[in-house]
């Protein structure tokens, strides 16, 4: 069919967390600073702050600028700066992916930083009240409310489903399953790719469903860590959303069809919101056993992420230049499938998806190499362009029962002329030529 597709960047978005209890005990330095005027910061050297070079004049000499789509300032209150709350994050830069989903985009966000720095806060936030809810319970709330609305022009019938769960030492554990340490297989499908074989999915109707499902999943979370003997600072923990959707053509007033579900458009496509493991390089010194086996592990699923933003980035710097028929990208090697997690995510860096690339980082500057590398990293996601297309899998079907209707009623117009009269008029034989054309496609 005619699906649409539209190319367009990775979104980016920075967000810097307030100063820590220790962090402040132990005599920090701020080093981010906002850009008032432009979405981006400037990051300060910390040898700027040794006594010798502290003269604010020669400050620009150790800054280093970053930009990006969004950024957030949720460090504390400046005069000339938007304080970031969870609301502002969740509107900026996870709201127009409902609107997406729902045209049926795929959609991703990708919450990257060093452990500490805020992804969990950014994406769960706390439950305990309404202001401190995250991305996943906002979006899904969001996502629920524009669904009920929809639903009631009965041209929609529209369910939502969610799954979760965490790849942690290259295996995947269904967080909503009974026993969360038991690994799933990781299959492939010729048509839709990598999936997680035997996956929960639980149909959300209501929010106080969803917070039920976030409930067990966190705690599931905990009890795999501790069976499995590790921190949720070294698994990468997706929540998906499955927005399963049949659209009624409107001359069908509405009406479910009585001959079968094809007369109506299936479109499926989810939101994938992934709260990543912690960017800082796992050390392998030190450690034997087990634990250098998820050093190890953690290393490869983050470092293959890097090298898929890499290699997808040289394939955006090459669109730019060359028309979008010539841009298959194929010869350029994308190692999707060289960790679970990209190999798993495929369609949702890079593919068939809106991507927002949302990073943390703490202000301070104990935490200055990890927040460089963390803006590097985004810095190179700017460069990746998606081709996102709408997922209408049946639209063929649909086209084929569309044209079935009309040469049936074509029919019935030429046979009713026939009877009235049997003479065979200019109308007559347009009729018969119509109906050749409809037959023949
Ligand atoms: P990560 O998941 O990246 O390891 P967390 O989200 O657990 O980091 O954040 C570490 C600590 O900092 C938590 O106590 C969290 O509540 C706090 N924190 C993080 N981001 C913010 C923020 N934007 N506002 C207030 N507190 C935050
Ligand atoms: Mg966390």
């Amino acid at each position: 069919g005619d699906n649409v597709e539209e190319v367009e960047k990775i979104i980016t978005a920075v967000r810097v967390r307030p100063v820590s209890d220790s962090e402040h005990a132990s005599n920090c330095q701020v080093v981010m600073v906002p850009d008032p005027k432009e979405p981006g910061m400037c990051i300060i050297d910390p040898v700027f702050f040794s006594a010798a070079n502290k003269d604010s004049s020669n400050r620009k000499a150790y800054e280093r600028e970053f930009r990006c789509d969004y950024f957030f300032w949720s460090a504390n209150k400046l005069h000339d700066v938007e304080f970031a709350t969870q609301q502002k994050v969740f509107e900026s830069c996870a709201k127009p992916l409902v609107g997406h989903c729902i045209a049926g985009f795929n959609c991703a966000i990708l919450a990257y930083g060093q452990t500490g720095s805020g992804k969990t806060h950014t994406m769960m936030g706390y439950q305990s009240n309404e202001e401190g809810a995250g991305v996943i319970p906002r979006l899904c709330k969001s996502l629920i409310e524009d669904v009920t609305t929809l639903m009631t022009d009965k041209q929609h019938k529209i369910s939502i489903e969610v799954s979760y769960y965490e790849i942690y030492n290259e295996k995947v554990h269904d967080l909503m399953s009974t026993s969360p340490e038991i690994p799933c297989r990781v299959r492939e499908h010729p048509d839709s790719g990598a999936y997680v074989e035997g996956l929960t999915r639980v149909e959300v109707k209501t929010y106080t469903d969803v917070s039920v499902v976030l409930r067990k999943g966190d705690k599931h979370r905990a009890v795999a860590a501790t069976l499995l003997n590790s921190t949720s600072s070294r698994s990468h923990a997706v929540f998906t959303v499955h927005l399963n959707q049949t659209l009624f053509d409107a001359s069908d007033d509405g009406n479910v069809p009585t001959t079968s579900a094809a007369s109506g458009v299936q479109r499926q496509s989810k939101v994938c919101l992934v709260d990543l493991a912690g960017s800082e390089r796992a050390s392998a010194s030190g450690v034997s056993g087990d634990r250098l086996t998820e050093a190890n592990n953690i290393n490869k699923s983050l470092s293959t992420l890097g090298d898929v933003i890499q290699a997808l980035s040289k394939v955006g710097s090459h669109l730019h230049s060359v028309p979008r028929q010539n841009s298959g990208g194929s010869h350029f090697h994308v190692p999707y499938r060289n960790s679970v997690l990209t190999w798993l995510l495929k369609d949702s860096i890079g593919g068939n998806s809106k991507t927002v690339m949302l990073a943390t980082v703490s202000p301070t500057d104990h935490a200055f190499n990890e927040s460089i590398s963390t803006l590097r990293y985004v810095e190179r996601a700017k460069l990746i362009s998606t081709h996102a297309t709408v997922n209408d899998t049946t639209s063929d079907a649909h086209t084929i029962t569309m044209l079935q209707k009309q040469v049936a009623s074509l029919q019935k117009q030429l046979s009713d002329k026939e009877q009235n009269g049997g003479e065979t008029s200019d109308d007559t034989n347009k009729l018969e030529e119509q109906l050749l054309n409809k037959q023949q496609i």
